[in-house]
């Protein structure tokens, strides 16, 4: 993988993910409490595992799905996979990763689940 395209996209990772608890942040009363008692530092790190039910809570499914993935992505690049297909283990096309840079399968592999969930 491309180690420039990897730096790139990890920045937008961190970006969308900043974005989201922003939103949150302006949206939701509960989940602005949360924040405001955590150190700034840790702001980063809020959709990490050890993530307590009161924020899950204030988060709608779909953001929280978004920061589910946005990790994943996140400890994929830590592990040197990122831009993998987590399905089949080919690479993602750069033009995908960068339409959407939290895409952990290949258009086939996706296409394929959605089907499956339908
Ligand atoms: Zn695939």
């Amino acid at each position: 993988m491309d180690q420039e395209l990897v730096a790139r996209m990890e920045k937008s990772l961190m970006d969308l993910k900043m974005e989201i608890i922003a939103n949150l942040v302006s949206s939701n009363k509960d989940f602005k409490e949360i924040v405001e008692g955590m150190d700034p530092k840790d702001l980063a790190d809020i959709a990490s595992d050890d993530i307590d039910r009161k924020t899950i809570e204030a988060l709608s499914s779909q953001d929280l799905k978004r920061l589910k993935l946005i990790d994943s992505a996140l400890t994929r690049i830590q592990q040197g996979k990122y831009g993998l297909c987590v399905k089949c283990g080919k690479r993602i096309p750069q033009e995908r990763l960068e339409a959407i840079p939290y895409a952990l399968m290949c258009i086939e592999c996706k296409t394929a689940e959605e089907r499956r969930n339908r």
